[in-house]
């Protein structure tokens, strides 16, 4: 049995390519030829500053709108391997996807990880070029390479004769092909029709699979979900399961709603095929089932990825915390990490020994550092420490988490990004033959601890043409202590900042820790100097090690230009003992108080 009347797609797109802008147009236009309105200032996938800078989706937001008597429900995805199981929930409520890409750029690594899991689920993939108006548009170049990304992601027959249809959603056109764009949006909403219909039992017994979690201020804990069979009724008396097995709970759900144009729309019943949100029912998890309490069929529990890293967070103490700072208690923290974790599925939040701090465990570094600048963009005075890796026994040996890592790079550098991750204990699983631009794509298995500092390395290594992305490999045994990094005293910096009389004026702003002489590693961050997301880092540079103090060691500075980084960066540097303080105004490194 399917639903004629309904569509469910994940939109899958690299920022910038123009999401939110053909999201607008689709709705628009549809409003159009149903003539209901929308609210014409919100933006309904808008990214937020985070998602704009890195470049990823971080929060899934859910639209719908209404063509030809066919409902179509878009969700977004969330585009980093971090989120890795979000994406699979997400990618799991839907039939079809639409894959973003600009018309001049074509598709970008960021959305492989993405696009990956959605060819390997079956899902049919409609690749949507967008931006066709550009004059540097080259649509047959964008379809050759998706159709090798394609083949590269081990696609089907079937996937790789993909659907393909042209916009330009600034002017709110589609078009067939590039050169016969129509007048409106229809070509796109005809392709969309096309996709597969949902398979749904309307009159079979209740089960809806908790797929997310979101919060509402007003009405509280939301869960979100694909009616997989049956019909959900507000109010009505239902119950809540953890998988086949396990107890039933009574439950009620007080606020129903599905997807419109305006975002959540309350309803007094759904059915089999559509994706709502409901609120009321007190306690779940991600992955229960909502079902029929005298016929309950509950499905099996989806399986949320386990933490592999964690950061301690405290109370920014430093002499130079903000006023912000002084006023905080880890009350304070822990409160807004409690109200995180309601929501945040993959997170855990421990307190320590002291007391005074926090364990916050989560999928990766990139999971953790979003938390953190969100909470310093929020006016969060904090200290966070060196992210450590969450080992395992597994079958009497010590394993730990790797990454699976992607990189795409001119040819000419590939030696020196191989030779990095070899030193970080990295095993080479591919390396692609140069395309016709001279880029090859690598591929590595690396221990999540070698990965630090990785990301910058690789950026000047080649002078920021690098892309990189890494996705959860799974547990292995440990690859033992890497070699490589020395240990001396202080003497130079990448950015130049080397010359004593330098260090003293910037320690006088507040923005250094290590003096000339202390002992750090090669390749350690030694000092940040920030102002909003401007941050310049001073690496120590371990290969010149002479004493400090000696004649002439203040000419040696480097003269390589200052590294734009951000805090993920930042805490990939720092080593056990020392910490980044994050203030709403600075990222600084510093150590921990001793006790
Ligand atoms: P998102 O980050 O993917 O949500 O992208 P936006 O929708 O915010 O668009 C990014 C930029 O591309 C904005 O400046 C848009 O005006 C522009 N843009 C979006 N669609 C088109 C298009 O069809 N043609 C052109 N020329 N620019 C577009």
């Amino acid at each position: 049995e399917v639903r004629e009347d309904i569509r469910n797609i994940a939109i899958v797109a690299h920022v910038d390519h123009g999401k939110t802008t053909l999201v607008d147009a689709m709705l628009e236009s549809a409003s159009t030829l149903s003539s209901s309105r929308i609210g014409k200032d919100e933006r309904v996938m808008d990214s937020n500053d985070q998602e704009r800078e890195r470049g990823i989706t971080i929060l899934a937001k859910n639209a719908a709108l209404e063509y030809d008597g066919i409902k179509v429900n878009i969700v977004d995805t969330p585009g980093h391997a971090d989120f890795g199981g979000e994406v699979e929930r997400v990618l799991n409520m839907v039939d079809g996807v639409l894959l973003l890409v600009d018309a001049a750029e074509g598709p970008k690594p960021q959305t492989r990880f993405v696009l990956k899991k959605a060819l390997a689920l079956g899902l049919t993939v409609l690749v949507v070029v967008n931006k066709i108006d550009k004059p540097a548009a080259r649509p047959a170049y964008v379809i050759d390479k998706t159709f090798d990304l394609f083949c590269e992601l081990g696609a089907s027959d079937e996937q790789t004769d993909f659907p393909i249809v042209y916009t330009s959603a600034i002017n709110r056109i589609a078009g067939e092909e590039p050169d016969a764009m129509g007048s409106d949006m229809s070509a796109i909403f005809k392709k969309i029709k096309e996709l597969p219909k949902p398979r749904a039992d309307i009159e079979g017994s209740l089960q809806l699979q908790i797929s997310n979690i979101a919060a509402d201020s007003f009405i509280g804990r939301l869960g979100i979900g694909r009616i997989r069979s049956g019909t959900l009724l507000k109010n009505s008396q239902i119950g809540l399961s953890a998988g086949p097995g396990t107890p039933i709970k009574k439950v009620k759900v007080t606020e129903l709603f599905t997807f419109d144009a305006m975002g959540r729309k309350s309803v007094e019943s759904a059915s089999a095929g559509d994706i709502v949100t409901f609120a009321g029912v007190q306690e779940f998890n991600i992955g229960d089932t909502l079902v029929d309490l005298v016929d309950p069929r509950p499905l099996d529990p989806i399986k949320v990825e386990m933490p592999t890293m964690s950061i301690t967070f405290g109370v920014n103490k430093s002499p130079f915390a903000g006023r912000a700072g002084k006023m905080l208690t880890s009350r304070n923290i822990r409160d807004r990490l409690q109200k995180e974790l309601e929501v945040n599925v993959a997170l855990r939040v421990e307190d320590t020994e002291d007391g005074d701090t926090v364990l916050v465990s989560g999928r990766g570094l990139l999971h953790l550092t979003v938390l953190i600048e969100s909470m310093r963009r929020e006016g969060f005075e904090l200290m966070v420490g060196c992210p450590q890796v969450i080992k395992k026994e597994i079958d009497g040996v010590i394993c730990e988490p790797f990454e699976l890592v992607d990189i795409e790079l001119p040819e000419e550098y590939s030696g020196s990004a191989i030779s990095l991750l070899n030193e970080r204990k990295g095993n080479m699983l591919e390396m692609t033959t140069p395309t016709a631009e001279g880029s090859v794509t690598i591929q590595y298995e690396v221990p999540a601890r070698g990965m630090n500092g990785v990301k910058s390395k690789l950026l000047s290594a080649t002078r920021g043409l690098a892309v990189m992305s890494s996705t959860f490999a799974g547990y292995k045994p440990f690859a033992g202590e890497f070699g490589g990094r020395t240990r001396g005293n202080l003497l130079s910096f990448e950015t130049g900042i080397a010359t004593p009389f330098a260090l003293t004026k910037v320690q006088e702003r507040g923005a250094l820790f290590s003096s000339p002489g202390d002992e750090v590693y090669e390749d350690q961050i030694v000092g940040i100097h920030a102002k909003e997301n401007d941050l310049k880092v001073n690496v120590c540079k371990a290969k010149q090690l002479t004493n400090m103090r000696s004649a002439g060691a203040d000419e040696k500075a480097s003269t390589t230009p200052p590294m734009q980084l951000t805090l993920e960066d930042a805490v990939e540097y720092i080593v056990p003992g020392e910490f980044v303080e994050v203030t709403p105004a600075a990222i600084r490194m510093g150590k921990f108080p001793k006790e």
